[in-house]
């Protein structure tokens, strides 16, 4: 324990670095600006699956955010214990109060680590605030790029600046797809950082918990609205089939996969998800080279065969899919 402390207390000398950076930066941008129109003051924080004893998963209340009507924001991972607290990602801005009083209704102990499993602003929106509990923040180097510098607003003018008590101050690089990048060892629990080749976005990290067999996956797979590669900032859909061939190796049958928005998963369930996106990319594909525009392709459907089983299959989700892949196809 003593020798982490001291790890610690080095690491956090490290954090001041990015803070002088930014101290000069104009109009440092909160990370939840701009983006959702949800009913913060009336969200709630709830434990809503215990994976593990040492081990919770946090969601906030269904119905409130539109971004997310099955439950706001994104989902937090818990390991707590007499080491101290990890979090996988950190909600909306808006919401890390609610997200820490929650945290303390199980655990006392001092929060050591947080990290991002991509960059989006409902898992990142509480990083300065945690960041200021005490904890250090992980994230893919891509990840910590992605916010340093931020792609242009949909209007062209330039994204305001991240607050910089936020940013990730250990990063690490995709490495060997599938393999740890980083393994913390607390609270009788091995928890394995595991970098994502672009899917999601280009910084994406799985977190795996070995002892509470459970891997967070964050939101290259859901199963609420259809995929989203976010192509601003690195992601990729044929990543997406990568990524899950990826999980497909890491997890085990039993393993509980944490999405970052709709219900817990096992592999399997990924299946037919990855066989959609095939399907969409290679249909997307033919029309492109009958020479369709886009609009002709968003007119023709194609997300049809699967809006019955896709729950909150929006047309602005359908059409974000389609667009994504096409975007992908047409460069080929
Ligand atoms: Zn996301």
């Amino acid at each position: 324990m003593k020798r982490q402390g001291l790890l610690l207390g080095g690491l956090a000398a490290m954090a001041v670095i990015p803070a002088i950076v930014w101290a000069q930066a104009p109009s440092p941008q909160r990370p939840g600006q701009g983006r959702s129109f949800a009913q913060w003051d009336k969200i709630e924080i709830s434990v809503t699956a215990k994976l593990a004893p040492n081990l919770y998963i946090l969601q906030g209340s269904p119905d409130l955010d539109m971004n997310h009507p099955d439950a706001a924001g994104g989902r937090v991972a818990v390991l707590f214990g007499p080491d101290g607290i990890l979090m996988v990602d950190s909600q909306d801005e808006e919401l890390h109060e609610k997200v820490l009083k929650t945290i303390r209704t199980f655990s006392s102990a001092p929060i050591r680590i947080l990290v991002n499993s991509h960059i989006h602003s409902d898992h990142t929106g509480g990083n300065p605030f945690f960041a200021k509990q005490g904890a250090l923040i992980f994230s893919r180097e891509e990840l910590r790029d992605e916010m340093l510098h931020p792609p242009r607003q949909g209007n062209g003018t330039p994204a305001p600046a991240p607050d910089p008590a936020g940013v990730p101050v250990m990063t690490y690089p995709l490495g060997t797809p599938g393999a740890p990048a980083v393994t913390i060892h607390l609270d009788g629990e091995v928890v394995d950082f595991i970098p994502v080749p672009a899917s999601h976005t280009g910084g994406d990290t799985v977190i795996r918990f070995q002892h509470a067999n459970a891997i967070y996956i964050g939101d290259f797979y859901r199963n609420f609205g259809y995929p989203f590669a976010d192509q601003a900032n690195g992601g990729s859909i044929r990543g997406m089939i990568t990524a899950i061939d990826m999980i497909a190796k890491t997890a085990g049958p039993d393993t509980t996969l944490i999405t970052g928005h709709g219900t817990l998963v096992k592999k399997a369930d990924l299946l037919p998800y990855r066989a959609m996106v095939v399907d969409i990319l290679a249909k997307t594909k033919k029309l492109v080279d009958q020479g369709k525009s886009l609009d002709d392709i968003l007119a023709a459907n194609l997300t049809a065969p699967y809006d019955a089983t896709t729950k909150g299959d929006t047309p602005a989700s359908k059409n974000r899919f389609i667009t994504e892949a096409y975007n992908e196809v047409k460069d080929k």
